[in-house]
């Protein structure tokens, strides 16, 4: 029996335990912090052994193969040890592959994985393909393909895709790549760019990339590296071969022939960034011999991801949007760039060394007042501080709330948009999103 060790107990860990145990290894699973009491009970219930609260090196250094959290940095003590002893280090994802002849589709990028991601399930599901949707998004990728099934939509985060080895989704998208979690790639945006193009390195010449052409970090990188796959660029700003585009506000799929899909205005989802996800998700179901019309229904009907320009209320006129999960500059780029009336911006939290310049131009025309929301705003009164007539700070949700309800007037509308993580006020930011609607419902 081979010995499977797993470090991190959270969904991506517990999945591949499973899924492990039902190959017939033998399964030991440890985490140096704390498992979930729900992860617990899975492990308990399934019979697999397991620790928390430290790393026992004389169960984990006899592993045949190991399995490592997304979470967990390389440069810990216990992968150090496990690659010095040559024992192969892999993610979920790579040891979920090699059960599966599946068809793989996945998603990375800065921003959009978990929009576009959905949007394709749901394309998917509407023409009644079997499919699971899974990776950094719901339940894992190696739970699933426990019940095997004949495609996956997997949402992918750089560190899944450091984690694999022979990996190959036959159609990969990269929505964008701006700079993010440089912490984890010794400050280096090449050493992330590389990370996210890691979803290429298996694919062939039967293999798509699909990948924004708008988007200078990745065109330039593709003019500088030999990638086997076939490569179908979405543009919002030109027209492009064997890729979409726009004319005339429609979105075109042009490969042999061409295909007027819909019109943009049509897309359930607002904002110019959801253009682009559709067109990705139109592409990839295109690729995937999908009716047009199917397309078209599924992407009116599609109703968008919680905390992601999420509409919660109107009250007195004035619009409440949620966009909690707009954890970087980018993010929070095309929420403002979707805002169409004078906004009262929520910002602020964890800054990661933020670089608010692209924001001004909005700033300067929409935004009507500013309400920083985190434990330290000093970044942002230096670069706010000038551009409007309200800034004001505080550290609670609801009085933000009440400050934005105090401000805003009828016709108006209040944002959340961070821009920044939200572990200095708020355990995630589902919890911060979370408030700020319960929030909104008192006023
Ligand atoms: P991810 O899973 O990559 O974090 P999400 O779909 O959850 O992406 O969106 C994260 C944030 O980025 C949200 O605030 C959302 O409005 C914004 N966003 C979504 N798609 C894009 C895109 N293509 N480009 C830039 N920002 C986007």
């Amino acid at each position: 029996m081979k010995r499977l060790v797993i470090l991190g107990g959270g969904e991506s860990g517990v999945g591949a335990a499973l899924l492990g145990k039902d190959k017939k290894y033998e399964v030991f699973l440890s985490d140096s912090g704390k498992i979930d009491k729900k992860y617990k009970d899975v492990l308990i219930h399934n019979g697999i052994e397991w620790e928390d609260g430290t790393h026992t090196e004389s169960k984990i250094l006899g592993a045949d193969l190991v399995v490592k959290s997304p979470g967990i940095p390389d440069q810990v003590s216990i992968v150090k040890k496990l690659r010095n002893a040559a024992i192969s280090v892999v993610s979920e994802i790579e040891f979920a592959a090699t059960f599966t002849s599946g068809n793989i589709i996945g998603i990375t990028g800065s921003n959009g994985k978990t929009t576009t991601t959905m949007m394709v399930y749901h394309i998917l599901r509407q023409a009644g393909l079997d499919v699971a949707m899974g990776g950094n998004i719901g339940e894992s990728f190696a739970k699933q393909v426990i019940n095997d099934t004949s495609n996956y939509v997997l949402e992918l985060s750089s560190f899944q895709l450091d984690g694999i080895q022979s990996f190959r989704p036959h159609i990969a998208v990269i929505t964008n790549i701006t700079p993010d979690h440089l912490d984890r790639y010794d400050h280096k945006f090449e050493n992330y760019i590389d990370s996210k193009f890691r979803i290429v390195m298996n694919q062939t010449s039967k293999d798509y990339l699909l990948y924004d052409s708008d988007d200078e970090v990745i065109t330039s990188y593709i003019k500088n590296h030999p990638i086997q796959s076939q490569l179908v660029p979405f543009s919002l700003s030109k027209v492009v071969a064997n890729g979409t585009y726009l004319e005339q506000n429609n979105i075109i799929i042009e490969f042999n022939n061409r295909d007027i899909i819909m019109p943009t205005s049509n897309l359930a989802l607002e904002g110019k960034h959801n253009v682009k996800n559709a067109m990705a998700a139109a592409t990839v179901a295109h690729l995937l011999k999908i009716r047009k019309a199917t397309i078209r229904e599924s992407l009116e009907g599609f109703q968008g991801a919680e905390h992601r320009l999420e509409q919660v209320l109107t009250i007195n006129k004035v619009k409440y949007v949620n966009d909690s999960k707009a954890t970087n500059v980018n993010a929070t780029y095309y929420a403002l760039e979707s805002m169409n009336v004078p906004t009262v911006w929520i910002v602020g939290g964890v800054d990661k060394g933020n670089d608010y310049t692209s924001l001004f131009p909005f700033v300067n025309e929409k935004v009507k007042a500013i309400i920083c929301l985190g434990k330290d705003n000093e970044a942002l009164f230096d670069a706010f501080g000038n551009m409007v007539d309200i800034i004001i700070e505080t550290q609670y949700m609801s009085e933000a709330v009440k400050i934005a309800y105090n401000v805003a007037i009828a016709g108006e509308a209040v944002l959340l948009s961070p821009a920044c993580a939200s572990f200095d006020l708020f355990e995630s930011y589902e919890d911060r999103g979370q408030q700020f609607k319960s929030a909104v419902r008192k006023l």
